[in-house]
C-alpha cells in the first residue's frame, strides 16, 4: 500500500456535517451517504488505505461561527493525536478575522481553507492581504476552492483572482483545490513564474467523478508539473470510494518518482513548513 499525504480532506462538528450531508441529500443526486462523519471512524478508513497522514477543514459559511470552529477542529486535531492536521477557517464580514486566524494558528491549525462558492467570498479580496501575509510569515498555506464548481464551470475569472493573489504574495504556499478546473492546465502554465502555487488533485482523476470525469487528462503535463501537485480527495464528502482518486493518477501511467511527489512528498513538504513555522 503506498503512503499517501491526503492534503484535502472534511471533518466537520456533527450538526454542521448533518446540515452538509442534508444539503447533499436535497440539493444534488450525490449519494454521499454511506461515507462515515465521526472523525476517529474516517480517520480509521485512512490507516486502512495507507495514509501517512491528512489534513483537513470545514468552512464558516457566515459570521459569527469562526472562531468557535476552528476551535473544534484543533481539539479534534488533539483527539486524533495530530494524525489529522487543521486548517482555519474565517470570515471577512468577522470584525475579528485576522485575530480570528492568529488565534487557530496557535492552536495548532496549519494554514486557511478558503470556499469561495460556500462562503461567497473571493480570494482576491483585498481583507484577505493580512491574512495572506500572516499566513505566509508564518509558513502556512492556503487551499482554496475556486468558483462554483461543482454545480458550474465558468472558465478563466477563478484563475485571474489566482493570479492577482500569488503575483501579490510571491512567499505565500497556495494550493488551488480540484486541479484547478476548469482551467487547470492555465494554471500548470502560471507555475513557470509562481513557485509557490499548487494544484490538489481532489476529485479531478478519479473515473467516478462528477468534476473530472468531464476532462480531458494529460499525463505528461501532470508528470512536467509533478513537483507542484498535491494529492487530496474531500473525503468523507464525495459519492465514490476513498481509493477512487489513487486509482485514477495510477492510471496516468506515470514514472514512479513523480507519482510519489505527488500523493506523498508535495504534501509532506508543505506540512512540514507550517509545522516549522516562522521563516527567517
Ligand atoms: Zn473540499
Amino acid at each position: 500500500m503506498s503512503s499517501l499525504i491526503d492534503v484535502h480532506t472534511h471533518l466537520h462538528p456533527p450538526k454542521l456535517f448533518r446540515a452538509i450531508r442534508r444539503w447533499f441529500a436535497e440539493r444534488s443526486d450525490w449519494d454521499i451517504s454511506a461515507q462515515p462523519t465521526e472523525p476517529l471512524d474516517v480517520a480509521a478508513q485512512y490507516r486502512a488505505a495507507g495514509v501517512e497522514r491528512f489534513v483537513f477543514c470545514s468552512y464558516a459559511h457566515k459570521t459569527a461561527m469562526a472562531r468557535e470552529l476552528n476551535a473544534w477542529l484543533c481539539q479534534t486535531s488533539r483527539d486524533l493525536d495530530g494524525y489529522g492536521l487543521p486548517l482555519a477557517t474565517v470570515h471577512l464580514d468577522d470584525a475579528s478575522y485576522l485575530d480570528d486566524l492568529r488565534t487557530a494558528l496557535d492552536d495548532g491549525c496549519i494554514g486557511l481553507k478558503i470556499h469561495e462558492d460556500v462562503q461567497r467570498l473571493a480570494v482576491d479580496d483585498p481583507r484577505f492581504d493580512p491574512v495572506y501575509a500572516e499566513l505566509a510569515r508564518r509558513g502556512g498555506f492556503v487551499l482554496a476552492h475556486i468558483g462554483p464548481i461543482p454545480w458550474d464551470y465558468p472558465p478563466h475569472a477563478g484563475r485571474e483572482r489566482v493570479e492577482a493573489v500569488v503575483a501579490k504574495h510571491p512567499g505565500l504556499n497556495f494550493v488551488v483545490a480540484h486541479f484547478g478546473a476548469p482551467d487547470s492546465y492555465d494554471y500548470l502554465a502560471l507555475m513557470e513564474r509562481h513557485p509557490r502555487l499548487y494544484l490538489d488533485t481532489t476529485m479531478y482523476f478519479a473515473q467516478e467523478s462528477p468534476i473530472g470525469s468531464r476532462f480531458v487528462h494529460d499525463a505528461a503535463a501532470v508528470e512536467a508539473h509533478a513537483n507542484r501537485i498535491v494529492y487530496g480527495t474531500d473525503y468523507p464528502n464525495i459519492p465514490f470510494a476513498y481509493d477512487r482518486e489513487l486509482r485514477g493518477l495510477e492510471a496516468l501511467g506515470l514514472p514512479a518518482p513523480a507519482l510519489r511527489a505527488i500523493v506523498h512528498d508535495n504534501g509532506a513538504a508543505l506540512i512540514e513548513e507550517a509545522l516549522s513555522g516562522a521563516r527567517t
